[in-house]
């Protein structure tokens, strides 16, 4: 039975959500708190691969942190998630080869849980909630959040309505419409956001050693394209449905487990447009649908071997010869020219031999790029102050509301909301 009144509503058992309820439970253990998640287990990265990130900036939205908030809040993320973080090696090699091409490699401390040890992570996490004090309810999705005479709360899909003194909203990118809508219903103005558009690369893990020295490495080059989401071990290219068409996303499994000796990795060109273009978003999705359409019902894949000789991949020619491994992820083979805008695909195609003079090996005429891998963050609230409030009592975290790109970045914002509220409280 979940009771009608609570001091905290928080919706979403993401990174951001448990933020929040750890910080306000363990400065105030005398709070009643309700934890809700439409999903059995919370849907997020947390649960896909779950790399961790502790150096500033990787997974913080920069413009809400400054580099001493993120590393004083980080220190509290890590005593939560309690993570083992891998060695790295050979870095100054890296980086010096780097440097001579203007590109820079950021050293980031790191931890990788796997899918496949993901989930003990999150049940243990709920379950110290749990032993606190936290009412946790899965399975309960939130349809309307209210602020009225100062009173908040939410009402529940299946009829049913809490009212709290605050109410912090976490839903995570594909929460993005529910938030808008929230926003709008609530009179939050917003601002669009920006989306990150790329590709990911799939290839042997003898072309791209640098996973040997260095898990998940940071390379950051010009015109707004980095490296992102780096996989290796057992490693696989994945689909993600998004409303109705699919994307490309990539995960591996936990060190201890078999290896297929395979690595992939994003390759994402930060867009942010200006006026009078409304909706960055909108345009990623137009850009999604296209590829898939393109792709018959599916994204694409292509060799390096064939882009480089301007031919389209086929299915029947797709593991032969030098294209020496099969692809992960079953998708379309065809040709990448005509879904990826121009500017985009050039951009990513120079970032791509730079990196080949970084790590020689990657533009191996077997390794296959993916299309369309797309980061799209909701519209950003215009926030009333530096804990994410936007109405009073009402708080948005996390990487729907654009305050976080990263699992620890959403911590820490559920941190800094819970700081505003254990403050009104
Ligand atoms: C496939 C995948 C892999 C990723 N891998 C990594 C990684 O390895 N490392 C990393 O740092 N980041 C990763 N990310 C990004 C990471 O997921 C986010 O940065 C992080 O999870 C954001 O946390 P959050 O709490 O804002 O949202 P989420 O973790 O997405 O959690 C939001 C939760 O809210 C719930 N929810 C939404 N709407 C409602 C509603 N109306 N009612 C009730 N509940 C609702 C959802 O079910 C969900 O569980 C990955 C993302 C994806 C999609």
């Amino acid at each position: 039975m979940i009771s009608d009144s609570y001091d905290v509503v928080i919706v979403g058992t993401g990174p951001a959500g448990l933020g929040a309820a750890f910080h306000l439970i363990e400065n105030d253990p005398a709070l009643k708190v309700l934890l809700v998640d439409k999903e059995k287990i919370c849907s997020g990265g947390l649960l896909n691969d779950c790399k961790q990130n502790y150096t500033f900036p990787i997974g913080f939205a920069e413009e809400y942190w400054s580099k001493e908030s993120a590393e004083e809040i980080l220190a509290q993320v890590e005593r939560h998630l309690q993570p083992v973080i891998m060695k790295k090696h050979n870095l100054e090699q890296y980086r010096r080869r780097a440097r001579q091409i203007s590109v820079s490699l950021c050293d980031v401390r790191q931890a990788h849980v796997g899918s496949d040890r993901s989930k003990t992570l999150i049940r243990r996490l709920l379950s110290e909630l749990e032993s606190m004090g936290v009412r946790v309810v899965v399975k309960k999705e939130v349809a309307e959040v209210f602020s009225r005479g100062g009173k908040a709360g939410v009402a529940f899909t299946d009829g049913g309505k809490v009212s709290a003194k605050a109410v912090i909203i976490a839903p995570g990118r594909k929460g993005f419409r529910f938030l808008k809508r929230i926003m709008e219903e609530l009179g939050v103005a917003y601002v669009d956001n920006i989306v990150d558009i790329g590709i990911r690369l799939e290839t042997r893990i003898e072309n791209y050693s640098i996973v040997r020295d260095y898990y998940d490495p940071k390379i950051y080059f010009e015109n707004g394209v980095r490296t992102f989401c780096t996989n290796s071990g057992l490693a696989r290219v994945v689909l993600e449905q998004y409303q109705d068409f699919k994307l490309i996303n990539g995960h591996a499994l936990s060190a201890g487990s078999r290896r297929n000796d395979l690595v992939n990795f994003a390759l994402l060109r930060t867009i942010r447009l200006e006026d009078p273009v409304r909706s960055g978003h909108q345009m990623a999705v137009y850009l999604g649908r296209l590829a898939n359409e393109i792709g018959g019902g599916k994204p694409l894949m292509q060799r390096v071997g064939d882009f480089r000789m301007g031919k389209r991949s086929r299915e029947a020619t797709f593991t032969r010869d030098l294209y020496d491994f099969a692809p992960t992820c079953s998708v379309t083979a065809g040709d990448l020219g005509l879904a990826v805008p121009s500017k985009i695909m050039k951009d990513l195609w120079a970032a791509l031999k730079k990196l080949d003079t970084i790590v020689p090996g990657v533009l191996h005429p077997s390794t296959i790029m993916y299309y369309p891998e797309i980061k799209m963050y909701a519209n950003k609230p215009a926030f009333l102050d530096e804990h994410f409030q936007v109405k009073a009592g009402i708080y948005m975290i996390g990487d729907g509301a654009g305050t976080s790109r990263g699992i620890t970045g959403a911590w820490a914002s559920g941190i800094r909301a819970a700081q505003g509220i254990l403050r009104l409280l």
